[in-house]
């Protein structure tokens, strides 16, 4: 893990957040080159899911959430992990997190009872700051999906089964945030919430559980790394009939990436209103606040509350797992050693990297400058001109951050329009003509 955080520090994918200022623990500012893998995971996500498939819409929901969002949810009552004070030392801890009653920070065994710790931040809504004026940060994305559930249905005319996806922040106050970005107070998740009829969620979720697998071998995680792990029922969510957690062999150990749930009609019956005149199956709290109901007609004209299946998935645990899985030290023949990140192509922050032969060769320059123009035309994604004038380092540099192709520019492309292209897995050298550029880069960037 040590050295794949230097990496990301050294080359710009993630800093600790406020920095300068000691940092503040839980958070992480992607730079540069993160930014642009972070996208390209997303962006393989929103794919996958809506654009790939006709019943699925997209939503981007605002991540202040009304209180009786989070109390109807359950959250309020249940979103706690169980925490345990060492009074020596006043170090905080998740019960879990402590072996044989002794304080992991100072040794002691002098700790607390263990008593449930509210994950949830709130924050105050507008220039009155009393107790009744707060918001919640949401603690997961999904949430303002069912609040949204009536909404989508009506302007898409959407029918069963069918989903709706959202990428956007969530929050948790984490009692340790811990493994770099594995644990973290403020993340992004990657949420579907897939409508069915009941009776046809058992079958959903399977078949979810197989689609996200086969998308997680995709980005370059191995199914040999993954197990899935069924939740045991008395650790089940509140919400959940059953749970199947897709774990990864991360560098810390083997833990959660995704979790895919059956939540029933726990959450549109929760949200609801007129809830005595609906068939909810799961126990659900009293709902007189909501305006909305949340339910469809059946072939008979009865009302009814879809189950929904719900693959979840963290953006910073799933770039934890690629970068992890790239991350490869080579020794090559001269017995240097390089590094090296595998990054599947439609991953990699920089897709191309334009290196003219001589750092001050004018027209060698334009030359490059152009060619870059013209790769950058192609929108395969963020493409560099790399001026240093060291070949070899330049080289080096590309293989750390994953730039899956180096395009030099010499001086037989004056002469004959041809460049060199190097490949970064196996340091392959061709020469190719600029008009064929195209064609090679579509070949092979979208694999
Ligand atoms: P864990 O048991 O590891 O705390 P969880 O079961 O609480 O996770 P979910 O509520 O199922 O997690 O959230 C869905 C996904 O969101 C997780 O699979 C994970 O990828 C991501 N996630 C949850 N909490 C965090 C966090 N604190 N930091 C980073 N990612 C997170």
């Amino acid at each position: 893990m040590d050295e794949l955080v230097s990496l990301c520090k050294r080359r710009g994918f993630i800093y600790q957040s406020s920095e300068i200022y000691g940092g503040l623990q839980g958070t992480y500012d992607f730079g540069p080159l993160g930014v642009e893998l972070k996208n390209n995971l997303k962006r393989a996500w929103w794919e996958s899911m809506v654009y790939e498939n006709d019943n699925i819409h997209g939503l981007d929901s605002s991540i202040l959430t009304n209180q009786l969002v989070m109390r109807h949810s359950g959250h309020e009552e249940t979103f706690s992990d169980p925490m345990v004070d060492c009074k020596k030392c006043k170090s905080r801890f998740r019960e879990d997190n402590i072996t044989d009653n002794v304080c992991p920070s100072c040794g002691s065994n002098d700790l607390t009872e263990s008593r449930p710790f509210n994950l949830m931040f709130k924050t105050n809504v507008g220039p009155v700051e009393d107790n009744a004026n707060f918001a919640y940060l949401r603690p997961e994305t999904a949430q303002s999906i069912f609040t949204n559930f009536k909404n989508i249905l009506d302007t898409t005319s959407s029918s069963l089964p069918f989903g709706i996806a959202q990428i956007g922040k969530a929050f948790r106050n984490e009692i340790t945030p811990r493994n770099f970005i594995f644990r973290v107070r403020e993340f992004e998740q990657m949420e579907l919430e897939y409508f069915v009829k009941p009776g046809d969620d058992e079958k959903a979720h399977d078949a979810w559980v197989q689609k996200r697998l086969d998308w997680w071998k995709n980005q370059g995680v191995p199914i040999n790394k993954i197990e899935l792990f069924e939740v045991p029922t008395d650790e089940l969510a509140h919400y959940s009939k059953k749970t199947i957690d897709i774990m990864y062999e991360f560098p810390h150990g083997v833990e959660e990436l995704e979790g895919i749930a059956n939540r029933t009609d726990f959450d549109l019956g929760s949200h609801s209103k007129k809830q005595e005149e609906l068939n909810i199956n799961s126990k659900v709290l009293n709902n007189s606040d909501s305006n909305s109901r949340l339910a469809v007609k059946n072939e008979d004209g009865e009302w009814l509350v879809p189950y929904v299946i719900e693959p979840s998935a963290g953006v910073e645990r799933g770039l934890l797992a690629v970068l992890n899985e790239a991350y490869n030290v080579e020794t090559l023949e001269d017995n240097k050693t390089r590094i090296v990140l595998k990054l599947k192509p439609h991953l990699c922050p920089i897709k191309v990297a334009v290196i003219p032969l001589k750092k001050n060769d004018q027209q060698i320059v334009e030359k490059a400058t152009k060619i870059k123009n013209i790769i950058n035309s192609m929108s395969f994604g963020r493409v560099v001109l790399e001026n240093t004038g060291n070949i070899g380092k330049s080289y080096r540099k590309h293989d750390e951050i994953g730039t899956p192709y180096c395009v030099t520019v010499d001086f037989e492309t004056l002469d004959n329009e041809s460049v060199t292209i190097r490949d970064r897995d196996s340091m392959d050298q061709t020469r190719i003509n600029i008009e064929n550029l195209n064609n090679f880069l579509q070949d092979n960037l979208n694999t």
